[in-house]
């Protein structure tokens, strides 16, 4: 689990760098910092599914009024983590 403190320094970084606009959904203006990682899974073929391979970590948001969610690439908002 990410603590407090990793959540708030996101919503930080995130703010930063600008994004700090209403939801894309929905126009509210305030959000969750998500607990965690989450990850992208390419995929190099249409015939099958690969699992457990490269991965792209994100970190996410979710609008406190409809749930959208946005994801955002970790090596951007916590590079320190890599
Ligand atoms: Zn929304």
């Amino acid at each position: 689990m990410f603590g407090e403190e990793k959540r708030t320094q996101i919503g930080r970084t995130l703010q930063e760098k600008g994004v700090n606009g209403p939801c894309e959904k929905c126009g509210h203006n305030q959000f969750t910092v998500l607990d965690g990682y989450f990850t992208y899974t390419p995929q190099y073929d249409l015939t099958s599914v690969n699992v457990g391979g490269p991965n792209i970590p994100t970190v996410g948001v979710a609008c406190e009024n409809c749930g959208h969610i946005s994801l955002f690439a970790a090596k951007r908002i916590v590079p320190q983590d890599f």
